[in-house]
């Protein structure tokens, strides 16, 4: 079985994503994670965009209980910052990285029951996926929800700044060229403004069956 999940930032999809993928006791691929990664990398070795594709190619991303790593190393506690969320978003128009990374994601999927949760899930990586659905929440709520999320020096940022962020960053993912964030027809249309987790997870369930 296979169930993708595709919203923009804060709108509730990982934690939702993981906890329904608990609740089925299949597997959960963060697809997020992996632009973080490559974009966490790219920032500590002060790489330019060609140069990161040029060492893409050897980079070994894996993933092993919720956690990931680059050539061994957990990055996991790094790449949640702000910083991190900006870059992967640049990064992720790019049509080599998204075709390394998309291929990859197959790859860990291939052989599993899994919920996978993106921006392209729905239209590009798992396209024949049995359950698609498209989470949404208002822009305040997902700023507000960021703002729990962060940690160390990013909790200072204002919620205006963040909204604002947020709302830069739903632009370029929604209207990049390649792969953009879109709702398909085919996908189950959540609002998760105002609903807690387990509402969202038994809603889902609900079309699923458990
Ligand atoms: O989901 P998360 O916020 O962790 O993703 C970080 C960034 O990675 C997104 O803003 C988006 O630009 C990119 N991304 C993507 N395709 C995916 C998952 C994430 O382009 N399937």
């Amino acid at each position: 079985m296979k169930i993708a999940i595709d919203g923009p930032a804060g709108s509730g999809k990982s934690t939702i994503a993981k906890k329904l993928a608990s609740k089925l006791n299949i597997e959960y691929i963060d697809t997020g994670a992996m632009y973080r990664a490559l974009a966490y990398y790219m920032n500590q070795n002060n790489l330019s965009l060609e140069e990161l594709k040029i060492n893409m190619e050897t980079l070994n991303i894996e993933f092993k209980e919720e956690r990931t790593f680059i050539n061994g190393k957990d990055i996991s506690d790094f790449i949640r910052t702000n910083e991190v969320s900006s870059l992967a978003s640049k990064i992720s128009k790019d049509k080599d990285i998204r075709e390394k990374l998309v291929d990859l994601q197959r790859k860990l999927a291939d052989k599993v029951s899994c919920v996978m949760e993106g921006r392209d899930i729905t239209s590009v990586v798992l396209k024949d996926a049995e359950y698609k659905f498209y989470l949404d929440a208002n822009s305040k709520v997902r700023a507000i929800r960021r703002k729990n999320d962060l940690k160390g020096k990013d909790k200072n940022i204002s919620l205006d700044k963040l909204i604002e962020e947020i709302e830069e960053r739903d632009l370029r993912d929604k209207t990049r060229e390649n792969s953009p964030l879109k709702l398909t027809e085919d996908s189950i249309y959540i609002d998760t403004s105002y609903m807690d987790v387990d509402e969202v997870v038994d809603k889902i369930t609900s079309y699923i069956g458990d």
